[in-house]
């Protein structure tokens, strides 16, 4: 296959070069000159047929005007000999300037193609070519013949009139198959090869049947001679223009012969009239092929247009729809060339980088790469020229207003035709919520982490102040102190139990009990409000309880506990003289799952509230606003203590004057 390839290119090289042309236009030219005056009726060089012509037009039409020096010379070789030489080199310029006028005129008032597919091209040929340009040859002819002495034919005027119908007979069967022969030669499929074989063999039989010896059939009307009408039309629908001019070639090949022979419808008058016959025969067969066969390639044509119209209608409803669906994206998506220059901005990019396309477009992708990753512009080129995509790459875009954001970006290379680079298209997407997630993320992870180191520093701690205390206790005691030594004593007393208490907050969010057990809220909290009755009692708090149902859990009571002496410790900070604290025990779902059962705790008080901007962060660590007397720990480890049981902690408060006041609402689940 590639060989054979390799050998056609070769040999259409080589045939590209000039002089090679030139001698394969001389060779056709002198053997189609040969067999035209070897054909029947010829007399003093003036042939009846004279197919040269045809092969002149052909190259100069096919190869352009520079083909002249081979027609030229084997014009003059095929005289040479047989007439004086000047009538010789009279009939080859004559013969040379009929071909040259022939495309002059084709090219100039028809806008001729050589394929021969449209009507106007056939006729064109029969017009400017066959009739018009040949009546320069068969004129000059003529004169030169005359001026030679030599006389062919009666007059000047029937020698003309041959002359002149010999030309245009070869132009009008020999040129078509010549301009048509690549069409001819990509009949490629065998089916249709075969057919038009089995075409050309019974055409050729029945030609000699009606134009040979009439042993078979005694008639010798000319009528009979149609019977090949039905072959030039099975070549012109099945085969095109090619495949007809191939049909009546061989037509008149035959019955130029047979005629010559004596035989057939067209051997009856004189030789002449004969000529005249055959020549009107061949004229119509040509004619009447040609233009149907030219009009279906026409149809054939106008239908391809308009199916590759509908087709091109097709992909730009689709274009529109895909230009559609990224106008509308979210996602940035870009175009750029391979200079970087923006040449296409999407809605989406609007939205994230808050230029507008005008803005943007024909500038430099640059424009949105902050200085601190002016190295991604670069790095992206070198992929994409080696035709390489880059996806999800996370970076950071510079907004028109100089802000950064996080994005997401794949950028992906644009191919032409010829598999180059020419572009790329990116698409970035807004990745800044995820990464603030990530960052809560990270930020949790860290503060679990502190808490969990907290609470193993404070369980070291607990131990050795515990036994400071002690100590210091038993040290207020000895006698030997002074007043002075005393008051130390018990400063450094409380500062311990300072320490303490930090240290059991801590240790409280941490501590695992072996098992949880069953608690009952109610006592819990009773618990709880001894420790402090003292507290709430000089300070004239009212204490409101309702306690609905039995409201027992299982829970680690210690930590239980804790959380609720941490709240009601902070109600009491918070409530001034004469203030109420209401607790509210009853049975109650999770907010967010109503299937899961369990118990809720309301502690509310009567205090000043809590600042709204302060709301978010009373669980964060450390967070406090009673400056030295605070830990900013209790409600944090409460939280922690609460979400570890599975339950929930909210917090609601007003500090509206007249109706202030905190709400600590918990849930816990009842196993
Ligand atoms: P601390 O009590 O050591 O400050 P907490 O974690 O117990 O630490 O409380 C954090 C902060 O929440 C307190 O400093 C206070 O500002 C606020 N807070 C807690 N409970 C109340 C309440 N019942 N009324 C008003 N503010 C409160
Ligand atoms: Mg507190």
């Amino acid at each position: 296959m590639s060989a054979a390839l390799n050998h056609s290119e070769l040999l259409e090289r080589l045939f590209s070069k000039y002089w090679i042309r030139v001698l394969a236009v001389f060779a056709a030219y002198f053997v189609a000159g040969k067999i035209g005056l070897s054909s029947p009726f010829t007399r003093d060089n003036v042939s009846p047929v004279w197919p040269a012509s045809g092969v002149a037009l052909s190259a100069v039409l096919l190869f352009g005007y520079r083909m002249w020096p081979g027609i030229t010379s084997a014009a003059l070789l095929v005289n040479w000999g047989n007439l004086p030489h000047g009538a010789a080199v009279g009939l080859a310029c004559g013969n040379t300037l009929a071909a040259l006028t022939g495309a002059f005129l084709l090219r100039r008032l028809s806008d001729f193609s050589t394929a021969l597919s449209r009507l106007r091209d056939v006729l064109g040929l029969i017009a400017y070519a066959a009739l018009g340009s040949t009546m320069v040859s068969a004129s000059i002819g003529i004169t030169v013949l005359f001026a030679a002495r030599t006389h062919p034919w009666a007059g000047a005027s029937s020698a003309w009139l041959i002359y002149w119908l010999g030309d245009a007979m070869g132009i009008l069967l020999v040129a078509p198959v010549l301009l048509t022969l690549p069409q001819l030669l990509r009949i490629g499929e065998w089916k249709r090869l075969a057919e038009f074989v089995m075409l050309l063999a019974l055409l050729a039989m029945v030609c000699f049947v009606i134009f040979g010896d009439q042993t078979l059939i005694r008639v010798k009307l000319h009528v009979l001679a149609f019977a090949v009408v039905p072959f030039v039309l099975w070549a012109a629908i099945r085969f095109g223009v090619s495949g007809c001019a191939v049909a009546t070639l061989l037509i008149a090949v035959i019955a130029t012969g047979e005629t010559a022979l004596g035989f057939g419808p067209f051997a009856q008058d004189a030789p002449l009239t004969n000529a005249f016959l055959l020549h009107a025969y061949f004229g119509v067969l040509s004619l009447s092929g040609l233009a149907l066969a030219a009009v279906i390639a026409e149809r054939e044509d106008l239908q391809k247009e308009r199916e590759e119209l509908i087709r091109n209608q097709v992909l730009r409803e689709a274009r529109l729809q895909l230009a559609a669906i990224v106008e509308s994206s979210i996602d940035a998506i870009v175009r750029m060339d391979m200079r970087g220059t923006i040449t296409h901005w999407n809605n989406g990019a609007e939205q994230l980088c808050g230029y507008s396309a005008e803005e943007v477009i024909g500038k430099s992708i640059g424009l949105l790469m902050p200085p601190e990753r002016s190295n991604d512009f670069a790095e992206i080129m070198q992929h994409l020229t080696k035709g390489q995509r880059i996806e999800h790459y996370e970076t950071l875009h510079q907004r028109k207003d100089g802000t950064r954001v996080d994005v997401s970006l794949s950028v992906s290379p644009i191919f032409n035709t010829d598999g180059r680079v020419v572009g790329a298209a990116a698409i970035a997407r807004d990745i800044s919520g995820r990464k603030q997630a990530e960052e809560a993320l990270r930020k949790a992870e860290k503060l679990s982490a502190t808490g969990r180191l907290a609470a193993a520093i404070a369980h070291e701690i607990n131990n050795p102040l515990e036994t400071l205390n002690n100590l210091v206790y038993l040290l207020q005691d000895n006698e030997s102190l002074d007043e002075t030594g005393r008051q130390y004593l018990r400063l450094a007393q409380g500062e311990l139990q300072r320490a303490a208490h930090v240290t059991k907050q801590m240790l409280g969010f941490y501590r695992h009990s072996i098992e949880p057990r069953a608690v009952n809220l109610a006592d819990a909290l009773n618990l709880i409000l001894d420790l402090y009755s003292r507290q709430t009692a000089s300070s004239h708090i009212s204490i409101v309880k309702r306690y609905e149902g039995d409201n027992t859990i299982r829970a680690f009571p210690e930590e239980i506990h804790q959380v609720f002496a941490n709240i009601v410790r902070n109600a009491i900070e918070a409530v001034p003289c004469g203030g109420t604290i209401t607790l509210h025990v009853f049975a109650g779902h999770q907010w967010n799952n109503g299937l899961r059962s369990g118990s809720r705790v309301v502690i509310a008080d009567t205090g000043p509230g809590i600042a709204p901007e302060n709301r978010e962060r009373v669980f964060e660590p450390f967070f406090t606003t009673k400056a030295e007397n605070g830990t900013g720990l209790g409600l944090w480890v409460s939280s922690g203590i609460v979400q570890k049981h599975g339950g929930s902690i909210r917090v609601r408060s007003n500090t509206r004057d007249g109706q202030s006041g905190t709400i600590f609402n918990i849930f816990l689940p009842s196993g």
